[in-house]
Order: structure tokens, then sequence, then C-alpha cells
């Protein structure tokens, strides 16, 4: 019976090996451990089937080569325990692993040495009990001890640590305490079933199940699906960042001429109001693009924190009067309340300040009919960590919001009674921007609101205190106003003939002199021939792009004219980024009438 059962373990063991060593596997210790393992037990299990042959074909086991080959299965079985309470060390080492299974080697190393010695030179002799020729002797003995012994560490080593050892990774403890209990069993029953060396080949299995044996091929194939996903987002980015600059390019024109017709004084009002239409229509189909764009960039992790100095009070205010053109003919009264210690001069992300501000301000002038919205900003400032945390509050005498919706709120495309929503424009994606943007900051946003009665979004936000008191204002100008400047002389490069319509048509109450070029080359020449007071540049050009444009300019002699990027990509479109490459500003198509205000005055001579 011995013999057949040791066969059938040979069997199994060497299919296992074939399957483990035709696969490219990560080198752990683990999988190290088990290779030796496996290699033991397949020597060990030769050994023992050899010696099940001599004697089932009735040689002399009283022959050199029969003891010899005993001796080599005795050495299997001590070698197996030892090497598997090598593998339950391991799996029971957390810290310092390293350097603890090097001092657990040596100590094997020479334990092996010590037992090799006894059980292939201590006395080995054999009785017949029965028909059966059962080994005895010292090496015997030897063998069964450290057996034992190997197998008693194991146990005591898995239950000291099986808080730390994986689950799995205990069954083969499990199935091996099981295995002798019955092989004992089966011994006591039938002593001349040897069925040892079948039963490790069995853990060996088990172990083959559990240990930590990732499979090379398949992480080689989810790299493979993990890179085609990254270049799909990246596809997916790039069609964004392509689509976002064929919109804005059109969407410039649209914007840039109904605004100029609205300044036509004869025009008649029918006239006027279609021209009002175009011009909110156009500002809401802007605002619908960049919402994509932002929640595209925050899904990419390309939104990025920018630090910048500024004024809270000023900010804020200017925030304010955005909203009230959008408040309209609705009976509202916009109050706003700034609390006296508000620092003069904070410093944060004030791009993203505004962002989040303005998406509230906004909703609180759709959702609300009547009464009143009221902006409210109050400070705890800690002077000695120059830390201010700032209260934003947005209250508002809405619809308000059920208190079953507001888990949905934040959550992107999600609108709330759309059936009511109909008439106000939206694409859900406000809110689930502004709650992102102020995580990012690390700040918190909350909201309290009553159906029917209104809602208040609060803001948290901490932001790092540059000076209490505030700077004395530079200049009156308010964005609004247009200074002329008569002897000044700008250029504007742009490739697209009606983007060089609208920019001209815009700056045409500025009264200075306008070069408009088609190209970079031609912008160069223009720059050799005759000086200017500011150049704006767009930055998608074939051929020349802006930016090489600009660096052709900067390596002719004597030029300091300033330079404005002018860009339709918002996506890779950071300010950041273009003031980098060298330009002086920037300003994004479509382009704001206030924004370029402000840079017009601020480099032909704003300050003087
Ligand atoms: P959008 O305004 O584009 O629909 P938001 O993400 O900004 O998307 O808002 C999501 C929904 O939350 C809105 O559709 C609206 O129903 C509700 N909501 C937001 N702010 C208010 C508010 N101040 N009062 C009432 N409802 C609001």
């Amino acid at each position: 019976m011995g013999l057949y059962f040791s066969i059938s373990a040979l069997i199994i063991i060497f299919i296992f090996m074939i399957d483990f060593f035709s696969k490219e596997r990560i080198k752990n210790h683990e999988t190290t451990i088990y290779k030796y393992l496996l290699i033991i037990s397949l020597a060990g299990i030769i050994f023992d089937v050899l010696t099940s042959i001599w004697f089932k074909l009735g040689l002399d086991y009283h022959n050199i080569i029969y003891t010899f080959s005993c001796r080599l299965v005795f050495l299997y079985l001590v070698v197996w325990g030892m090497i598997f309470s090598y593998y339950i060390k391991t799996i029971s080492l957390t810290n310092d692993k390293e350097k603890k299974l090097i001092k657990t080697r040596k100590v094997y190393f020479y334990i092996f040495i010590v037992l090799l010695a006894l059980i292939m030179f201590l006395p080995l002799d054999y009785q017949e009990i029965n028909d059966v020729i059962m080994p005895f002797g010292p090496s015997v003995v030897v063998t069964y001890l450290f057996a034992i012994l190997f197998l008693c560490y194991s146990v005591i080593l898995a239950i000291k640590n099986r808080k730390i050892i994986d689950r799995k990774k205990l069954r083969p403890i499990y199935v091996l305490v099981v295995a002798l209990v019955i092989n004992v069993i089966i011994q006591i029953f039938f002593p001349e079933a040897f069925l040892i060396s079948y039963l490790l080949s069995l853990i060996d299995i088990v172990m083959y199940f559990t240990i930590e044996n990732p499979d090379i091929k398949m992480i080689k194939e989810l790299n493979m699906a993990k890179d085609q996903a990254e270049k799909a987002n990246r596809a997916k980015t790039d069609f964004l960042s392509n689509m976002s600059h064929e919109i804005r390019t059109p969407l410039n024109a649209i914007v840039g001429f109904s605004e100029c017709l609205l300044d036509h004084q004869d025009l008649p009002l029918e006239a006027r109001n279609f021209a009002t239409d175009i011009v909110d229509a156009s500002h809401n189909l802007l605002e619908i693009v960049n919402g994509i764009l932002d929640i595209s960039k925050i899904e990419a992790n390309k939104m990025e924190i920018i630090l910048k100095e500024y004024n809270p009070k000023e900010v804020l205010e200017s925030l304010g009067k955005l909203v009230i053109p959008r408040i309209r003919e609705k009976p509202i009264e916009f109050k706003t309340y700034f609390s006296p210690d508000l620092p003069g001069t904070l410093k944060g992300d004030v791009g993203k300040l505004k962002q989040i501000v303005l998406n509230i301000l906004t909703n609180a002038a759709k959702y609300t009919d009547k009464g009143e919205i009221v902006l409210h900003v109050t400070c705890v400032n800690d002077i000695a960590k120059r830390k201010s945390v700032l209260y934003i509050s947005v209250k508002d005498t809405g619809r308000g919001i059920k208190e079953s919706n507001i888990k949905n709120l934040f959550r992107k495309f999600e609108r709330i009674d759309e059936d009511k929503n109909t008439t106000i424009e939206g694409t859900g994606l406000g809110l689930a921007i502004t709650k992102n943007l102020v995580e990012m900051m690390g700040g918190k946003i909350s909201v309290f609101s009553k159906f029917g009665e209104g809602s208040i979004f609060r803001v948290y936000l901490e932001q790092e205190i540059v000076r209490m008191e505030e700077d004395a204002k530079e200049e009156n100008l308010t964005n609004n106003q247009i200074k002329t400047y008569e002897n000044k002389r700008v250029l504007i490069v742009d490739d697209s003939k009606i983007n060089l319509k609208v920019a001209i048509q815009l700056m045409k109450e500025y009264k200075f002199a306008v070069v408009a070029s088609e190209s970079g080359f031609d912008a160069i020449e223009q720059v050799k021939k005759q000086d200017f007071d500011l150049i704006f540049m767009d930055i998608m050009m074939p051929k020349k792009n802006g930016v090489e444009t600009l660096n052709d300019l900067k390596s002719l002699k004597n030029f300091r004219t300033p330079v404005i990027a002018l860009t339709a990509d918002a996506i890779e479109g950071t300010e950041e980024k273009y003031l980098q490459a060298g330009f002086n500003g920037y300003l994004s198509k479509p382009i704001d009438r206030e924004m370029l205000n402000k840079t017009i005055n601020k480099y032909l001579g704003g300050k003087k």
C-alpha cells in the first residue's frame, strides 16, 4: 500500500513542479522557500519510492544502497520540517525581517550539518514485525525527535503570531496537524503503510494555493490594461482640451461682437434685447464648457493649488458685484457683511476661492425669486501662527432644498427638482466642483436648507495671514472705467481673422493704434519695423506658436515690450504656465472685458 501512495505523491509533486517552474514568477521569500520545499519533496519521495520497490521485490534490506536510501528518506523528513518551520517564521515576522531571517538561516544551517551527520552515521537497524520491516535505532530516534521538534516549533510560532499571519496562510499548519494525527491512527492499524511522504506532498499542494504567489503574466496583463486606461483617459483630456479650444474660438466672436453691439447707442430696442440674450446665452455656454473642463481636470488630478497674495475683502466684494446682474429684475435685496477683523492680505489659492464663492452666489441668485441674498464673511485669526480661518456664508430666501435631496447635492450632474429647474440653466456640476475645490484647499462646505424657505451654504477655509492691515490702494480706476491711450501702439497676433476682428473691436475705445498680425513670423517682422507698448499673443498658431514667437522676440535686441498670452485652451492653460514661459500676463478667450481693461490699464499706464 505504501508504494502506491509514494508513487502517487511522486506524480503529484512532479506535476506541481512542472507548473511552478514553467511560470514566470515574482521572486520573494515565500516563493523561494516553496521552491526548495518542492525540490526536497521530490528528492525525498524518489528515495521513498526506491525503498518501497526494494522491499516489494523482496531484496536484502541489509544492503548498503537500501540503508543509504532509508537514511536519505529520514533526512528528507527532517529537512522538510525544518524548511516548513522556516516558512512559518518568515510569515510571522513583520519588522526587521531580513536581519532576523539571516540569523535563523545561520542557526538552521548548523542544525542541518549536525542532523546530516547524525542521521547518516548513527546506527540504523531493521526489525521484521508481521512481515513489515520497521527501521529502528538512534538514527530513527533523531529523525522523529527533530521532526516533532520542528513541527512543535511551527505550531507554537503560528499560535503566537496568529494575529499577524494572514489566516489563509495558517491553513497548511492545520492540515499538517490533522494529517499527522490521521497518519498515526493509520499506522497503528496498518503498520506497513508508510504514508508520511504522501501527506507531506499534500501539504505542499495546500501551500501552493496559500503562498504569496503573484503571477507575472497576470501582472503584465494588468499593467497593460492600466496603461490602456491611462491612455484612454489622456485621450479624453486631450479631446476636451481640443474641444474647449474649438468651442471657445467661435464663442469669443459671439461674446465679443454681441457685447460690442450693445455698445451702440442708436441700436433699436428689439435688436438690443436680442443682443442681450445672445450675451447671456453665450456666457451660459461658456460656463458649461468651463464646468466640464474643471471636472475633468479634477478627475485627471490636474488641478493644482496656486498660492497668491490677495485682499479678501476686495476679492469677495467684487464677487458680490458680479452676482447683481444675475438677480436681474427679481425683487431680491443683495446684502454683504465683512467682519472688520478680516486681514488686509492673505495668501491662498484666490482663483479657487473666487470660483467657490461665485458658484454658491450664482446658485443663490438662480434659485431665489424674491427676498434677500446675504454674503456674510467673518474670520478667526491666529496671529501667532499666521493663520486665518475664513467663514463665508451665503444665505438666501429661495426655494430651499428638501432634506432627502441634500445628500445628492454635491454629486456631479445631479440636479434637484428637475421639473422645476427646466427654466433655470445648469448642468448639475457647480456644487460637485465647488466641493472638490473646497476639499482640495483643505476646507469644508456645509449646507442648511428649509424647503420653501431658503438655504445657507457655509464654507470654511484656512488661509495664511501675510499682513493684517490693508494696503493703500494704488489707483482709483474701477474695473469698468475706460481710459484712452492715444499715443500708444498695440500689436495683436492671432491666426484667426475673426478673433483679430473681435480684439480690434474690443480695443477700439482705448484709442491706441492697433496693428494686427496673422502669424508669429509676421509679428516678428512688425516688431523689427516699429516699437510697441503692448503685445497680445495667441498661443495655438500653425508653424510658429505663441511661445516660440515670444522666444524669438526676446532674442531681439532691446526688446522690452510686455507680452500677454491670449489663449482659448483652458485645460492646460493655467496662468502660471504662461508666466513661466516668459509672458507678462494671461487672458483667456473669450476675452473678458473687465480683465482686458485691467491688463491694458496696468501695462499702458494705469499707474501713471
Ligand atoms: P446647477 O445649478 O448647474 O444645476 P449645482 O451643482 O450648482 O448645479 O446645483 C445642484 C442642484 O442643487 C441645483 O440643480 C439646485 O436644484 C440645487 N441648489 C443649489 N443651490 C441651491 C440654492 N441656493 N437654493 C436651492 N436649490 C439649490
